[in-house]
Parts: structure tokens; C-alpha cells; sequence
């Protein structure tokens, strides 16, 4: 077992399998798209969406990024002890109680609003150098970022950015992954007035894109883009079918297989019913491993190329699937059966459970045996 690699398979529920070489193909299948010169970073923030930003963050610097995103500063403190000349934008920003420390791991809070703008100058002022910091302005996402007024005062009176060196300036899409919202046109346009009127600041790059994006078109990719669910496998466009490579295999263990002699009902709430003669497989995954709970019934799981339900309610710690389809053997304890994998992929899922990928990802608890694969780790 590599040092990277986490927990014993043959002790634990299942085993998640992350492949880095699958993730730094995406990352270089994205920064390809962006044809008119623009850079490629990488989010990597909530541990690289749940996929681990240990292994994950140092194979994306191998691949070439070395613009990486985080939310909290937390996140980045911890990246930057992987990547040590990276530069980190953290999204969520500084306050008071967390300025100095980001500046001592020198991160790059995104300023979202003006107390923000005020807790990183004194920061700077406190530590007698130029700090850096990119600039959040919202084009119509209404969450994080300065409003037109607020960008306004800010150009009309630059000595509020004092000691502050501004690398970027970025907003954030609402509807990327619908390429035919209005709304993706008006903010890329408002995101152009602003960064004119911001331009007598002398700022340096232009940031607009996430995954989806990208997939937008030139238009929209400005001087840096900002992906994250791609590189993790996820559809970036809903409209057209996924053209990332698939990241991760996930796997239960079976730990219990029995025929059903006479009719009877499988699991909590009595809500399947199992034939004569059917097959059901116990397997040692549940909600608390991130296998939502709103998958009792409706998921698919597969072994090799056959398809098998799950049945019944999602427990805490277990899932129940009707094998019948499958031969005996390969149905025993121990057994391996493919939750998220090459027959059906966390979009698929995702939907299934009526979310998203991001969800999916995210949610994947930590009593998985991890295993990660690939020449770039
Ligand atoms: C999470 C996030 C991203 C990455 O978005 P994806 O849809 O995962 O590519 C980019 N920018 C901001 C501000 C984010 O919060």
C-alpha cells in the first residue's frame, strides 16, 4: 500500500478508486478548449471535491496548473504547504481573524465586499509589504462579490486598495451549464463594463469561467478560467453528451447473499418485495458513506455489464440489490459490485438520486478503502 492510499480493502465497506491520470487529462482537455491564449486553473476546493486534494492538487501542478482555487482559507493553508509555489485564490475571502494567517501562507483572498477590501489592507499595512488579492465582482449570481456601486466608489478612490495587489478579477456564471440562458450573455457583458471601468486600477487578469463556462465558447474565457466538477468527471454541458473522462470507480463489498424460498419483503419500511427465486446481495455501503438515502429504489449498480437494482430503503451502513441477473459465483461475500463506474458514471447517479454530480462527489464519505491510480501520482 502506497503511502497515499488509505485504509485496508479487505477491512473496509467498499473501495473508492480515483484515477489522477484521468483527472490531469481533463484539466489538459480543458485548458486545450481555451484557444485564445487564456490560463487554466484548477478548484480544488471541499478536498478536491471530496476526491482529495493531496493527491489530487500536486498531479494537477504535475500536469501544469498552477492557479489553484480553495473556499476557506483553511483549505488553503493546507495547499499550500503541497504546492509551495502555486498560486491560491480562496474564494470565501479573509476577515479579520483569518487575514494574517492567509498572508503568512501567502494566499490570495478573493475580496467580495468592502470589509473584506478593509481586513486585507490593514493586513498589508500590518505587515509593511504589497499583499496580494483578486477582486469578486457580481454580474447577476447575487451571492458573493462587489455590486456596480460599490465597483464605482471603489475606481473613483483607489487609496482603498492601498498595499494590495490585485491579480485577478473574476465573477461567477448562474447558468453556465444551460448554454442557452439569457442570463450568460448579460453577465459576461456586465462583466466587461466592469472590468473597463476598473481598468484605470491597472488590474491584471480577467476571470469569468468555471467548467461550463469554458464550454461557452472564447467568449467567456477572458485571461483565466476556473474549472472544477470537469476535472473531477462531471458533465459540464447538459445539452450535449460528456466528453470528460471518468475519474472514479466506486465498489461495494457484498457481505451476505441469500435466495428468497418464499415472497417476502427487504429492508427498513417494508417498501420492496422479492419474488420466489430472486437473489438479493447485502453490501457493506450506505448513507453515511454519501450513497444518499433518496437512491433506496431507484439506483443502479452493475457487475461488469449487467445491471443490478437496488432494492428497497438505503440504511445507514447498507444497500440491498436484486442479483439474480448475475452468475452465483461472482455474488458471493467479498465480492465487488461497481456503485459509480464505467456502466454508470456520477451523472448517472446523480440522477438517480435527483441531484447533482457535485453532490455525488462531495458527499462520498471517508470509510472507503481509497486507492489512487495513475504515472502522474
Ligand atoms: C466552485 C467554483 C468554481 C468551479 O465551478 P465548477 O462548476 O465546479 O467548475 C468556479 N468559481 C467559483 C467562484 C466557484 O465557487
Amino acid at each position: 500500500m502506497s503511502p497515499s492510499d488509505t485504509a485496508d480493502p479487505g477491512l473496509a465497506g467498499g473501495v473508492l478508486t480515483i484515477d489522477l491520470d484521468a483527472i490531469a487529462a481533463n484539466w489538459k482537455l480543458l485548458a486545450g478548449r481555451l484557444t485564445s491564449g487564456a490560463a487554466c486553473g484548477a478548484v480544488v476546493k471541499a478536498d478536491a471535491y471530496g476526491l482529495g486534494m493531496a493527491q489530487v492538487a500536486p498531479a494537477l501542478w504535475r500536469a501544469g496548473c498552477r492557479t489553484f482555487f480553495v473556499a476557506l482559507p483553511e483549505e488553503g493553508i493546507a495547499l499550500r504547504s503541497l504546492l509551495p509555489e502555486a498560486e491560491i485564490g480562496v474564494f470565501n475571502g479573509c476577515d479579520e481573524d483569518s487575514a494574517s494567517a492567509m498572508a503568512a501562507a501567502r494566499l490570495a483572498p478573493v475580496l467580495n465586499h468592502t470589509g473584506q477590501i478593509a481586513a486585507w489592507r490593514a493586513a498589508a499595512a500590518r505587515s509593511g509589504k504589497a499583499l496580494p488579492a483578486m477582486l469578486h465582482v457580481d454580474t447577476g449570481m447575487n451571492r458573493l462579490g462587489l455590486f456596480l456601486a460599490e465597483v464605482k466608489a471603489l475606481a473613483a478612490d483607489p487609496a482603498k486598495l492601498a498595499g494590495i495587489t490585485l491579480t485577478v478579477v473574476m465573477s461567477h456564471l448562474s447558468c453556465a451549464d444551460n448554454p442557452s440562458h439569457p442570463l450568460n450573455g448579460e453577465q459576461r457583458d456586465r462583466f466587461r463594463e466592469i472590468l473597463a471601468l476598473l481598468a484605470p486600477l491597472g488590474i491584471a487578469r480577467a476571470s469569468l469561467a468555471n467548467s461550463s463556462g469554458i464550454f461557452l465558447g472564447p467568449d467567456y474565457h477572458f485571461d483565466l478560467a476556473r474549472p472544477g466538477a470537469a476535472l473531477y468527471g462531471v458533465a459540464p454541458n447538459r445539452d450535449v453528451p460528456n466528453s470528460m473522462n471518468q475519474v472514479i470507480l466506486l465498489q461495494g463489498k457484498i457481505l451476505q447473499t441469500h435466495i428468497i424460498d418464499t415472497p417476502v419483503t427487504v429492508g427498513y419500511g417494508a417498501t420492496h418485495r422479492a419474488e420466489r427465486g430472486r437473489r438479493i446481495a447485502t453490501v457493506g455501503v450506505g448513507y453515511a458513506d454519501g450513497y444518499l438515502r433518496s437512491l433506496s429504489g431507484v439506483a443502479s449498480a452493475h457487475v461488469g455489464r449487467i445491471r443490478v437494482p437496488v432494492v428497497g430503503r438505503v440504511s445507514m451502513d447498507l444497500i440491498t440489490l436484486d442479483v439474480t441477473d448475475v452468475p452465483e459465483p461472482e455474488t458471493r461475500p467479498g465480492a465487488l459490485i461497481d456503485l459509480i463506474g464505467p456502466n454508470h458514471p456520477v451523472d448517472a447517479l446523480a440522477q438517480e438520486a435527483g441531484t447533482i454530480g457535485y453532490e455525488i462527489l462531495t458527499a462520498l464519505g471517508s470509510r472507503f478503502a481509497r486507492r489512487y491510480t495513475g504515472s502522474i501520482r
